[in-house]
């Protein structure tokens, strides 16, 4: 069966709802992403870096001077159960007090992390990259995982950063460092707060069998998630149909959005994942 309703087209917009920039762990700087993603013919916009609304305020203006719709976005870092998930943002409020404060705290948690993932890799034979991480991270409260990765690609440690998250920083390899991120209950608070629509990023990048997969998209509705990714850069093309599949069975919304994090790291640029399923309904349908 088809949501697709005759004479409408949502399902044909180009929408790209989840990106990073030089605010997070994303290389290029807002206004550079926003110019891009105009480039490639995205209709729709969001900047969405992770637990951080400092690039809002440029791409925002630049998504006005080069005349391209913008959605103000978030992504958060969310420990449920023994898993980390994350939970994109949209339409949000950037100046919401809770939202605000809430990815504050988060961002605080950071700096030590990354200081132990340090030693960690430092016992592995492995000296100087919480430093190396620092430096291209820029600030001790954004440095993550993923400007680790650039360091040992940096160092010839390993070849990509694919082969870094096969190797390192994840569990039960050196550098992984266990942390408490925000409660998913508190995450879709502060985005609704925020006058904002939470939506499930990437599914299918958690380690999750049919119970704990069926838990989640349970207790992620129950607390006011209305939508979950389905064509994103981080799934397979089977995927986008399993995802579909999901979306429908829990009545919830689907987005789209790249990942996109650098121009030569990243698998999918801005702009270029297939549509959206006909079988199931596009998140965007609100603000187009
Ligand atoms: P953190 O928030 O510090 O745990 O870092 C998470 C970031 O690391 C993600 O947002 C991705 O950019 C990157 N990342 C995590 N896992 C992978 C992976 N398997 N392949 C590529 N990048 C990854
Ligand atoms: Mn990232
Ligand atoms: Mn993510
Ligand atoms: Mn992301």
């Amino acid at each position: 069966m088809s949501a697709r309703p005759a004479g409408d087209d949502p399902w044909r917009v180009n929408a790209d709802l989840h990106c990073h920039s030089t605010a997070s762990d994303g290389t290029l700087a807002p206004a550079e992403l926003v110019r891009r993603a105009k480039a490639h013919g995205v209709d729709l916009f969001a900047l969405t870096d992770h637990d951080e609304l400092a690039g809002l305020a440029e791409a925002q203006a630049t998504a006005r001077e080069v005349g391209l719709a913008f959605l103000a976005g978030v992504e958060v870092s969310v420990s449920w159960a023994d898993e980390t998930i994350h939970i994109v943002g949209l339409g949000i409020d950037p100046q919401h007090p809770d939202l605000v404060a809430g990815l504050a705290a988060l961002r605080g948690g950071r700096s030590g992390r990354a200081r132990e993932m340090g030693e960690q890799l430092a016992r592995a034979g492995i000296v100087g990259a919480y430093d190396g991480a620092l430096a291209l991270a820029g600030n001790p409260a954004l440095v993550s995982r993923t400007h680790f990765a650039r360091f040992l690609v940096e160092r010839g440690v390993c070849t990509d950063v694919y082969d870094v998250f096969s190797r390192f920083l994840i569990e039960g390899k050196p550098g992984f460092v266990p942390h408490r991120w925000a409660r998913l209950s508190a995450a879709v608070g502060w985005i609704r707060g925020a006058g904002g629509t939470a939506v499930l990023a990437h599914p299918g990048r958690y380690a999750l069998d049919d119970v704990r997969r069926w838990a989640l998209f349970s207790e992620f509705r129950e607390a006011g998630g209305e939508a979950i990714e389905v064509v994103t850069g981080s799934h397979t093309r089977d995927e986008y149909g399993i995802y579909a599949r999901h979306a429908r069975d829990f009545g919830f919304q689907a987005s789209r959005g790249s990942d996109f994090h650098d121009p030569v790291e990243s698998r999918m640029d801005l702009g270029r994942l297939p549509p959206l399923p006909d079988s199931v309904e596009p998140v965007w349908r609100r603000w187009t």
